[in-house]
């Protein structure tokens, strides 16, 4: 009997637990305050489901509860309604069609699933600081060695981000084969230019790489000139496969629906020199583990690109990014840097010289009683920064940037 004993090596959750941990302390050492914390730490969504969204998931509850209109088992792949929705409004004019679009129950679990058309060996260059997602999925699928003391896996490329270079990778030195990148970046809240990303997309053309685009937070570039997806890209249909997700835009954290596409111009050589197309791979994956997104879930996410669904969706965006140019002001007007918030739901906020991430953190619950997320605990690159997150009431912003007005 043996388990996949890559487990083993992670480590155990530190970031969220030990947030958890020191706001406990705080609060058992502070009952009178606790109704005054306000937690600006999460990446989840605060605002309800869209209205465009609720009818078209209660009117697809209704179609299954008739025979004539019930739907049992779907595609695996989605429902053309949804995929073909998909291409004519994220993607026209990318030279992206229907059947590359896959969809499913969230990104998180495709980032991580992903793996499993990918072989042993490869070497992995993930961005740092990161989405911890991508790390663990790496290590439970055994491409990594033993973690260090700093919590870098022995076998990983790190890729720092940091203000040197606008928060965008150089390019390695060395050869990958699998990159993950994510603009509009959790944690940092930053972007990637078009030359930018035409210099990775070169860089995996020339070595044969494959980079993960994840594009979550697609829907918060308001900058006409910053790329949307990868594929707006030239040459991104022969080395990347993009990641998009219903929960920033459409509030589907807790509904769950997202896609992936993978164009079929996207192939990879097999050891006998074949050229196998990862759309294949994909498919078959999907087909073989997934039963597809539920029916009323996706006529919910159809629903998003109804005109009433579109016209909702951009005020939960201009409520978030209102919310997000509120936090940047107070922490500029405090003297502090800020990064990000501009085509992202987050603001990345340089700490005071000489001040640790974590020192932030507690400065913060004490001083302010607001939550924030320590840089450091994305990466060791995010050391000396601070993530505050837009996902709020425009109330509970407003006296988080009076609070943070105060700090000494
Ligand atoms: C929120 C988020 C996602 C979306 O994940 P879902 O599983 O679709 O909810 C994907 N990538 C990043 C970086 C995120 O922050």
């Amino acid at each position: 009997m043996n388990i996949n004993e890559n487990f083993l090596k992670l480590k155990a959750g530190y970031l969220f637990p030990e947030i958890g941990r020191r706001v406990t302390a705080w609060t058992e050492a502070n009952p009178d305050k606790t109704d005054r914390l306000i937690r600006c730490g999460i990446g989840d969504v605060t605002e309800p489901l869209p209205q465009a969204v609720r009818d078209a998931m209660h009117a697809a509850i209704d179609e299954q509860g008739v025979a004539e209109t019930f739907h049992g088992y779907g595609p695996e792949q989605g429902y053309g309604f949804l995929r073909d929705a998909i291409v004519e409004n994220q993607f026209e004019g990318l030279n992206i069609s229907a059947d590359e679009v896959f969809v499913s129950d969230g990104s998180k679990c495709d980032t991580g699933n992903i793996l499993d058309i990918f072989g042993k060996g490869n070497k992995i260059a993930i961005t740092d600081p990161v989405y911890p997602v991508y790390v663990d999925t790496n290590v439970m699928a055994g491409n990594t060695g033993e973690a260090d003391e700093n919590g870098a896996y022995e076998g990983l490329v790190y890729l720092p981000c940091t203000a040197e270079n606008n928060f965008v990778p150089a390019i390695p030195e060395e050869k990958v084969d699998l990159v993950y990148l994510c603009y509009p970046n959790n944690p940092t809240g930053t972007t990637a230019t078009r030359e930018q990303l035409e210099s990775w997309v070169a860089y995996a053309k020339n070595h044969g790489a494959i980079i993960l685009y994840d594009a979550a937070y697609e829907a918060f570039v308001r900058d006409s000139s910053v790329p949307r997806s990868i594929f707006e890209i030239e040459g991104a249909h022969e080395c990347a496969i993009e990641f998009r997700s219903f929960s920033k835009n459409g509030g589907f954290t807790g509904v769950r629906c997202a896609y992936t596409v993978i164009p079929k111009t996207l192939t990879v050589k097999a050891s006998t020199g074949e050229e196998v197309s990862l759309h294949s791979l994909w498919n078959r994956r999907q087909s073989t583990k997934f039963n597809g997104a539920s029916y009323p879930v996706q006529r919910g996410a159809a629903a998003v690109f109804s005109p009433e669904g579109k016209e909702q969706v951009s005020a939960l965006i201009e409520h978030y990014m209102g919310n997000a140019a509120l936090l940047r002001k107070a922490c500029q007007d405090l003297g502090l840097k800020v990064f990000g918030g501009e085509n992202a739901p987050y603001v990345w906020v340089q700490c005071p010289e000489g001040v640790g991430s974590w020192d932030m953190f507690d400065k913060m619950l004490e001083e302010a009683q607001v939550v924030i997320t320590p840089g450091a605990g994305f990466g060791a690159a995010g050391e000396g920064y601070f993530r505050i997150s837009s996902f709020n009431t425009r109330e509970n912003v407003e006296e988080v940037c009076k609070r943070i007005a105060a700090i000494s």
